[in-house]
């Protein structure tokens, strides 16, 4: 016997949408020139128009933070920038619903996840930085560690807010300002997070949100009064950051795309393992740069973990993601959608087999259903590219090395997992890894004290811990790429 749920909708009453923004800088929003739609993507219905940030806007917010980091930020003691942070993370914990709904609104992801993931870790970003701000000496980073003065800061759509607290809480910790470009499509909640900052009343201009496109992120890596710029996206786009600054004395830390393999062994408590592939690749409609995308099962138990696997995946309830009960939201984008799409075809081109349970789709909105592919060898696409999907590629293994190679042989090396009893083997597969996270009998775990980054065309540098911190900072020891 199967029960219905009814419906268990969050009310989006909470939050007051403009439907117009411009970008915040110098502490006040300032209407912009050119405006481009952000739509909800589970509906397709328009929110707001945001701004399109062009060069003189950019030049404004620069010198709005090059202003504030010579007359306040840099004046103040780490204790006093430590109040601020606290406030904040107080504010966005208040506020936490709000911004739970807007993000889930305008990214298109389960609210679940917003209310018990995203903006839970966005306060203890703030909360875990507001505690590093008074101790910078006692980091072990040098001797009197000094700030950079501006950071440009450039986000993806996948974990808009969080992104912001992963690259707003250590700049301002660490003394520097900053000039931040959300993702085009995900403005909202950052432009909510200027409001915060007044609420707390941040010094104007230590923050600044210029919003816009590709042409508004390249204005801030090449803005001549920027000294650092931290970036998270796509490995394209981070090349060409990388080629843009190649000549300059910009600091940059990049985190970039990611083919994650999640490794099982036989010994593996099986229907955890199988738990754990779920949030491995399901969570966040897969729009993870450290997604598990590969699983990689030993031979002599793949049927079984397969087979439960689609027994499991039958139960993931795809559908609105203002809805308590839903696990998998919306696409976030129509090119995103297509994207998926086109790789999922190339997978079935190139011989592998697709599972997908039975979901009823909504033809309004960008929808995929949670995919399998099994019988994937090293050389198919869909086990060397990213999806940035629902989609899992599944390949087998027979002895533990065979794991390690196929593991490793990615242009990427963002994460991994391992999946067994066994603490020396798990030791054994942590130490041949390349990956720059590996998380052991669990999956996408994320806390501000553990620094995360890549190996090879998973970017430069750590993001989170003190690790991270050293990237703000001049004379930080533990700066520079990998
Ligand atoms: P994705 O493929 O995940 O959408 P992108 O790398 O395209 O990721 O985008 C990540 C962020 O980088 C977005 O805020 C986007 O506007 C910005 N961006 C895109 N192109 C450039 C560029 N040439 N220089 C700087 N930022 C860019």
């Amino acid at each position: 016997m199967t029960f219905e749920y009814a419906p268990a909708p969050e009310s989006r009453s909470i939050v007051s949408i403009k439907p117009k923004y411009g970008h915040f800088i110098n502490g006040s929003f300032v209407s912009g020139k050119k405006h481009f739609p952000t739509i909800n993507p589970a509906t397709e219905e328009i929110l707001s128009h945001i701004a399109l940030g062009g060069l003189s806007d950019v030049d404004k917010a620069v010198i709005a933070a090059q202003k504030a980091y010579t007359k306040t930020w840099s004046k103040l003691s780490g204790k006093e920038r430590g109040k601020y942070l606290y406030r904040i993370a107080r504010i966005l914990q208040e506020r936490a619903r709000e911004f739970a709904v807007l993000e889930t609104l305008d990214n298109g992801k389960p609210i679940r996840e917003t209310r018990d993931i995203d903006i839970p870790l966005v306060a203890a970003h703030f909360f875990y930085h507001a505690g590093w701000a008074d101790k910078l000496d006692y980091a072990g980073l040098g001797h009197s560690p000094k700030a950079f003065g501006v950071a440009g800061q450039i986000i993806p759509w996948n974990f808009p807010l969080l992104m912001l607290a992963w690259k707003v809480a250590p700049a301002l910790a660490t003394g520097n300002t900053v000039v931040l470009k959300p993702a085009e499509t995900t403005s909202l909640t950052a432009l909510l997070f200027a409001e915060v900052c007044q609420q707390a009343e941040l010094p104007d201009g230590v923050v600044n949100i210029v919003t816009g496109d590709g042409s508004t992120g390249a204005a801030i890596v090449n803005h001549p009064g920027i000294h650092k710029i931290a970036f998270t996206g796509s490995t394209d786009v981070g090349k060409k950051i990388a080629r843009a600054i190649a000549s300059t004395e910009k600091k940059a830390t990049l985190e970039l795309g990611g083919k994650g393999a999640n490794i099982v062994f036989d010994d593996a408590p099986v229907d955890e393992t199988v738990e754990g592939i779920v949030n491995g690749i399901f969570f966040n409609q897969g729009h993870v740069c450290c997604a598990g995308s590969r699983l990689i099962v030993q031979e002599s138990i793949a049927d079984e973990i397969i087979e439960k696997l689609k027994v499991r995946m039958a139960k993931i309830r795809v559908g609105d993601p203002l809805d308590k009960n839903t696990d998998l939201g919306a696409i976030n984008s129509k090119e995103q959608l297509v994207k998926i799409k086109e790789l999922s075809a190339i997978g079935d081109s190139e011989g592998a087999e697709r599972w997908s349970p039975q979901c009823n789709l909504s033809n309004k909105g960008y929808w995929f259903a949670p995919t399998i592919f099994t019988g994937v060898t090293q050389a198919h696409r869909i086990a060397q590219e990213e999806i940035f999907g629902p989609v899992l590629s599944v390949l087998t293994f027979r002895t533990p090395q065979e794991a390690m190679d196929k593991a490793n042989n990615t242009p990427f090396g963002l994460s991994a997992g391992i999946w067994s009893e066994k603490g020396s083997r798990i030791f054994w597969a942590s130490q041949h890894l390349k990956a720059g996270v590996i998380w052991a009998n669990t999956f996408n775990k994320f806390d501000p004290a553990s620094p995360f980054g890549g190996y090879k065309e998973s970017g430069w540098g750590r993001e989170g811990g003190r690790h991270g911190l050293a990237a703000y900072l001049k004379n930080g020891k533990e700066s520079g790429s990998n």
